[in-house]
């Protein structure tokens, strides 16, 4: 190490120490910064009608994931195929308690997963008659109440379908714009991806659908 690197890594080691002291000092001397990371907290109600809190940090990040078993319509010929809110032309449809749209089943537990609130079952119980077979904009409409309801608007959210079949690309456009209206924010924070899963395991095989969202929430 030349003299100049030396010198110079010598002033870093002083300038990080500064810094470190100059923080320690301030976290010590100053109770009212650690009161404010102590916020009170926002009592919201859930569709149960359980009562829990959210603590109002400026952000917080959810992630969702969602996957349902597909058969063919040729066996159970009442299946539907519904993504994001919008149903879909396939030889399959999805197994499921409701519609089966796990993009709008794994945005709501990316939205309450940044609340830090329970999931999608158990928040709308599938023992519970009142959900069965209910369209999953329901479950967004609720999502978005407990959003507002805690103090928090929708920063960005970006989800990737995967699925074999069908072809999703000719449907990001309305499943996006669909998402949006639903989450009454605006399109420019929505974001829709999709892949398939290179032929391999039961979403390779066209047998089951999934679908993956992380949501960023900013208090209002
Ligand atoms: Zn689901």
């Amino acid at each position: 190490m030349s003299a100049v690197c030396a010198a110079s890594a010598v002033m870093v080691t002083r300038a990080v120490a500064a810094k470190t002291t100059k923080s320690v000092s301030l976290s010590k001397a100053s109770p009212t910064r650690r009161g404010r990371a102590s916020v009170a907290t926002r009592a919201v109600e859930l569709a149960t009608g359980e009562t829990l809190e959210v603590k109002p940090v400026p952000m917080r990040v959810g992630h969702g994931f969602d996957l349902h078993r597909m058969e063919t319509l040729a066996e159970m010929p009442d299946l539907e195929l519904w993504l994001g809110g919008i149903k879909l032309e396939h030889d399959r449809g999805c197994v499921a308690h409701s519609d089966g749209d796990v993009l709008l089943h794994c945005v709501f537990d990316a939205i309450t997963g940044a609340l830090g609130l329970p999931d999608i079952g158990q928040c709308f119980p599938d023992n519970d008659p009142k959900w069965k077979g209910c369209t999953s904009d329901v479950f967004i409409k609720e999502a978005v109440r407990l959003m507002r309801d805690s103090g928090y608007e929708m920063g960005n959210i970006d989800c990737t379908i995967i699925a074999q079949k069908p072809k999703i690309s000719p449907h990001k456009k309305a499943i996006k714009e669909n998402l949006a209206r639903l989450l009454e924010c605006d399109e420019g924070v929505v974001n829709v991806k999709a892949k398939t899963h290179e032929k391999v395991d039961s979403l390779g095989e066209n047998r089951s659908i999934a679908c993956h969202t992380v949501c960023m929430l900013v208090k209002v």
